[in-house]
């Protein structure tokens, strides 16, 4: 595929607003040879990246590490790009997704964005194109913290370091306070005790102790948060993980 030259000769994110040696990327391709030239070339670029062969892999990576942005080839062996995206989208994970397609149809590409792909690629793409491409998408998936988050009648003020629901103040300790605001920030995702205990806790290694502390502080944080109000806001996501979320979305 050809694109005006200027496309390739833009600046290297010269306003980035994200270090590079942080931005994790999950590739999902299972065509070696591809998949293998990919990966070498955006650790050439700094990025940490993480392959999967098939769909089913790549949604166990997405649900169980983070990562900043996936890129997702339609054609896979068993379940394709499209259902995987369709059903990360449809548990509401939001993480940037960039589609590999080899077919040039429009009718596969208006598919991948109606089913929540964020940009696409036809294959065969040339290598500055793909950096241009998730150099954009990292650049708008990087918006700046709100101070104010709300859910329903849930408010968090950043600012003030506060954090009241239904108009009414709750005291919330140092730790149930970060707890919320990751889950805050998190929102439409679910977060898993992995993900606490690295960026909440700032553990380097999972481990029993750890996840029994993280059960106590959940279990605090909800009776706060959600005991004698209208409509629970913290669920357990069982074997995955936490999510904040309205109850009947
Ligand atoms: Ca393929």
């Amino acid at each position: 595929m050809t694109r005006p030259s200027e496309i390739l000769q833009l600046p290297a994110a010269s306003s980035a607003r994200y270090t590079k040696e942080s931005v994790r990327i999950l590739l999902v391709e299972d065509e070696p040879k591809l998949s293998a030239a990919l990966q070498e070339g955006l650790q050439q670029e700094g990025y940490a990246v993480s392959v999967a062969k098939t769909g089913e892999e790549g949604f166990f990576l997405i649900y169980s590490e983070h990562f900043d942005l996936a890129v997702l080839d339609v054609m896979l062996p068993g379940r394709s790009g499209l259902e995987v995206l369709g059903r990360l989208r449809k548990n509401g994970i939001r993480i940037p997704v960039l589609l590999l397609t080899a077919r040039d149809s429009v009718e596969d590409r208006v598919k991948g964005l109606d089913t929540g792909a964020d940009d696409y690629l036809v294959k065969p793409f040339a290598f500055p194109e793909l950096l241009a491409r998730l150099r954009a998408l990292l650049r708008r998936g990087t918006p700046e913290k709100p101070g104010r988050l709300s859910l329903g009648d849930l408010v968090l003020d950043a600012n003030a370091h506060s954090v009241s629901r239904a108009g009414i103040p709750i005291d919330l300790t140092a730790r149930e306070y970060d707890l919320l605001e990751y889950l805050f920030r998190n929102q439409g995702s679910v977060v898993s005790r992995e993900m606490l205990t690295r960026d909440v806790w700032k553990e380097t290694a999972r481990a029993t102790p750890i996840d029994n502390v993280i059960d106590v502080h959940i279990a605090r944080l909800r009776r706060k948060i959600d005991e004698g109000f209208s409509g629970k806001l913290l669920h357990t996501v069982r074997g995955v993980g936490f999510t904040l979320r309205e109850e009947n979305p």
